[in-house]
This record gives C-alpha cells, sequence and structure tokens, in this order.
C-alpha cells in the first residue's frame, strides 16, 4: 500500500475546504493507493461527508489524549473516530515547535489514538540546528523511543519522517534529496523494528510537490508521502496521487 496524505493545515476557510473536497471526490486513485486528506477541525465532518464514498479518506491534525470532558477547545482520537475520521497525525513539527508539544505529550496522544482505535500517524523530524550539529539520528531515536517504547499497537500506526528544515511556511523549505530520505528511512526501518515487529508504513514530508513527488516514491524504503501546501490544491494533489 502506498499512503499520499495532504495536510491543509489552517490554509483553508471552510468554504474553500468544501470546494476542494468536491474536486477530490471525483478524482482517480490508483489501485494499492491510500488517499487521505486531514482539514481544519472545523471542515473535517463536511469534507469528510463530501468525500464519502470517494477512493479518499480524511483524518484529524492533532487529538487531544482524553476521551472527553472539561477540556476547553479540545477535541479527542475519540470524538474525531465518531466524526468520521480514519486517521489523525501526532506530534507534527508545527505543534511540537509552534505549539510547545512535549514528546510526553505526544506519547500521551499516540496513546489516545491507540485505545479509540484511531490510526496515527506518528510524526517525527529533526531541526536545522540538530542537522547542523551532528544530532539527527539523536533527535530522531529519542522522539522514536519516547513514543513507541512498550506503546501497545491497538490501532495502525505509521510514521511520517518529516525534516523541519524541508517543511515549507514554518521550516526552512530546503529540499531533502531523496537518496538522503531514503537513507534516513533506512535507518527509521532498523530502529523501529527495536519497539514492533509489525511493518509500519514510514511516509516521507517536506516540500514534497507534483515535480518531485515520484522521486521520492521510488525510495525502496518511503511507503508514502505526507504533503502540505501542495495538497491544498485540487489539480497538484491528483498529480501527486497519480504518479505513485
Ligand atoms: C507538512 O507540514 O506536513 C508538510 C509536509 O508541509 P509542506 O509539504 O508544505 O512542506
Amino acid at each position: 500500500m502506498t499512503y499520499i496524505f495532504g495536510n491543509w493545515k489552517m490554509y483553508l476557510t471552510l468554504e474553500e475546504s468544501l470546494s476542494l473536497a468536491q474536486s477530490l471526490a471525483d478524482m482517480s486513485v490508483p489501485d494499492g493507493v491510500q488517499a487521505c486528506v486531514f482539514p481544519s477541525m472545523i471542515a473535517m465532518h463536511s469534507v469528510q461527508e463530501s468525500l464519502a464514498g470517494s477512493g479518499c479518506g480524511v483524518g484529524v491534525q492533532h487529538v487531544a489524549w482524553t476521551p472527553r470532558g472539561a477540556y476547553t477547545g479540545e477535541i479527542s482520537a475519540f470524538i474525531a473516530k465518531e466524526a468520521g475520521s480514519a486517521y489523525a497525525l501526532v506530534g507534527h513539527s508545527e505543534r511540537r515547535h509552534i505549539f510547545g508539544e512535549t514528546n510526553d505529550d505526544v506519547r500521551k496522544k499516540l496513546e489516545a489514538c491507540m485505545e479509540s482505535g484511531l490510526a496515527a500517524v506518528l510524526c517525527i523530524g529533526e531541526t536545522h540546528e540538530d542537522k547542523a550539529q551532528d544530532k539527527r539520528t539523536y533527535r530522531l531515536k529519542k522522539q522514536l523511543m519516547k513514543a513507541l517504547h512498550g506503546l501497545s499497537q491497538d490501532a495502525p500506526l505509521l510514521i511520517a519522517y518529516e525534516p523541519v528544515w524541508a517543511i515549507s511556511g514554518s521550516g526552512g523549505g530546503e529540499a531533502c534529496l531523496p537518496a538522503d530520505v531514503q537513507d534516513i528511512h533506512g535507518w527509521i526501518r532498523t530502529e523501529v523494528a527495536q519497539y514492533t515487529d509489525k511493518d509500519i508504513p514510514i511516509l516521507y514530508g517536506g516540500s514534497v510537490n507534483q515535480g518531485n513527488a515520484a522521486s521520492y516514491i521510488a525510495c525502496d524504503d518511503v511507503s508514502g508521502l505526507l504533503v502540505g501546501s501542495a495538497s491544498t490544491h485540487a489539480d497538484s494533489f491528483a498529480k501527486i496521487v497519480a504518479s505513485t
């Protein structure tokens, strides 16, 4: 299975999200490809209704770690799943670096997804400083260990490797070369094998567009892509899905 996931972040209004969903409803999704978009919380349910019966699923960009209660402003994995989400992003670099989510928060959110039966996409990635200081694998090792050691996997788990320096908008937007992506995905695969005997899909994300998507997909250890800004245009997202 190849996963092509689109993170709409906070780029779109409700109206724009619904219009994009309507365009994607007819998108052709090749066999063996799982497409999914991650709209804002405001739009998620309506987008899910609009895409029902299409080849494209819907997920949420983050979740709270507790199922329900007095938690103003939060939406839990349990509620997101009940409202039609198939996946949740957990620990996206913008949550970690802009909103201060720690490895402990990420772990609690992953556990909440597993308990709710919501498939989780654990996002990991090093910063430019980590890379400059030769701490790339140190950072990734720590993120993986805190997230996965002893985690009971009651729902599907995927990993998205997104170097912060390669993400457009919030990061550096610097292209990560496919050979570099392959090397690090191979390393992640070996690292993850310490924590689980399941075959965990590893997606790549960071300035993916219709021009470079195929070069990442061609890498042996890349199981799919997490696409940010290029996923907010029906044409480019459909081309990325078709390039698999
Ligand atoms: C992301 O933030 O998940 C992402 C991959 O963004 P972009 O494709 O815009 O770099």
